[in-house]
């Protein structure tokens, strides 16, 4: 007799290295491909809506379905000319260190549970802590992302500081404000950014002074290490300085740019990220992670749990020197998001990975001095930590309709922006597969559409 829902004989097998080869063969034919395709819904459903199917079909069919209709209409963050919001340049290796994870069905909520995926999470979160410049004894957890990552920190902000009101610049991830508003902040201070785009330490220290004079009880100050919009950092040291005097917490969002702290110069930008109280990053941004990979530092050893830990009588083991997750953050059943990242540590080295961030940042440059080249082109931020944003003469429905034409065209994906109440475009170059050449060609097509629209 065969076992309930498993596959005869070899079938898995064969199977699965069908799925390898799917992969492979995409990863090496991407660049063949536009960055992204939209499908009608109706043309979709029709292809996909069906009852629910009562017996056993053929795999290989669905297979194929799953890749030439579901996979083929998506955006590919991989693809070496998506540079529009923020990429995915991820790896092959980490792929298929998901594909273990997700065959051996690993479990990393509690130590009993998984001691071994448990112990491999503290150690790749410690790469991480120590890459990022935070000191021996920071604690923290894996998440789905940057959004669960700064639910996650400022949940863990509030019970440390205890209060009521936080602030925020108008250039903060709106995952930060939502994140405070689902928690139920009450009083969220949208702060006004300067010319750079960059929250200033003078604005926050007025805000909490008038604050406090009406009776509201600040507690935390969320900085970004590198806005989704322009690159911009913060300046970490000095909201550092104010927060300490405050005795407010701060979180350093560093989603997107808090890998850039593993090469020189993102370090020199970064400068005071190191003294954040909570700092999240995404390594399925810039770490060339697969979806989903988000990741939280917590100086404090011992808050996340604090916030988090739950006792109930039968999730109760031995304590000691065991971990367990669950107590870290919202999720009790949770998979093993360290894998991968170990996995591509472990098979490029961290040298390369460096080299893939220095790289990005290089191509953003030469973004950047390919546009002044081909003249017409106003750069409204000039390239830093690998995005730059720029805009033709006219109003933003102009600018709006050449991002449009741009993805319509299906050569490279930017995406468009708004910049002080100006639509711009906005190319975010971190895939290290990204030619100079493809830089090159993505301009010279983007001012060709620009002369002819
Ligand atoms: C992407 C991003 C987020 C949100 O992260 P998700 O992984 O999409 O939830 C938060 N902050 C910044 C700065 C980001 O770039």
């Amino acid at each position: 007799m065969d076992e309930p829902l498993s596959l005869a004989g070899d079938e898995l097998r064969r199977l699965g290295y069908r799925v390898v080869d799917l992969v492979a063969d995409h990863l090496a034919g991407l660049r063949d491909e536009p960055p992204v395709r939209t499908g009608e819904r109706a043309a979709l459903e029709a292809l996909l809506r069906e009852p629910v199917p009562e017996g056993p079909g053929d795999v290989d069919a669905a297979l194929d379905l799953l890749v030439d209709e579901v996979l083929a209409n998506m955006q590919h963050g991989d693809h070496p000319r998506f540079f529009a919001r923020v990429p995915s340049p991820s790896n092959g290796v980490a792929a298929l260190g998901d594909a273990l994870a997700a065959g051996f069905n690993v479990i990393s909520a509690s130590w009993a549970g998984g001691s071994g995926p448990a112990v491999l999470e503290l150690v790749v979160l410690d790469w991480l802590r120590e890459l990022c410049g935070l000191p021996d004894g920071t604690e923290g957890i894996f998440l789905s992302g940057g959004s669960v990552s700064a639910l996650t920190a400022l949940a863990v902000a509030r019970t440390e500081r205890g209060g009521d009101t936080a602030y925020v610049s108008d250039q903060t991830h709106a995952s930060n404000v939502r994140a405070l508003r689902v928690l139920g902040v009450p009083h969220i201070r949208v702060l006004e950014s300067d010319a750079a785009f960059r929250l200033r330490p003078e604005v926050v220290r007025e805000a909490i002074a008038e604050d406090r004079r009406a009776g509201r009880r600040p507690f935390c100050v969320v900085a970004t290490a590198g806005t989704t919009n322009t690159g911009a950092v913060d300046p970490l040291g000095e909201l550092a300085d104010l927060c300490a005097a405050e005795k407010l917490w701060l979180h350093v969002d560093g989603a997107y740019g808090a890998p850039a702290a593993l090469t020189a110069r993102g370090r020199a930008l970064l400068a005071g990220a190191e003294r954040a109280d909570s700092l999240s990053l995404d390594p399925h941004k810039w770490l060339f992670q697969p979806y989903e990979a988000g990741c939280l530092l917590v100086r404090r050893p011992a808050a996340l749990q604090r916030t988090f830990a739950m006792a109930p009588e039968y999730l109760r083991d031995v304590l000691g020197d065991e971990v367990n997750f669950r107590d870290r953050g919202p999720q009790l059943t949770r998979g093993a998001r360290a894998i991968k990242l170990w996995l591509s540590f472990k098979a490029f080295g961290v040298a390369a990975v460096r080299a893939g961030i220095e790289r990005g940042m290089a191509l953003a440059e030469r973004a950047q001095a390919a546009l002044e080249a081909a003249g017409g082109w106003e750069i409204v931020t000039p390239a830093q930590l690998a995005i730059v944003t720029f805009r033709r003469e006219g109003d933003d429905a102009r600018n709006q309709a050449l991002v449009e034409a741009a993805v319509a065209d299906g050569y490279a994906a930017p995406s468009s922006t708004g910049l002080r109440g100006r639509t711009g475009l906005r190319l975010c170059t971190i895939n290290p597969r990204t030619t100079g050449a493809e830089i090159d060609e993505t301009v010279a097509r983007l001012s060709s559409l620009a002369r002819a629209g």
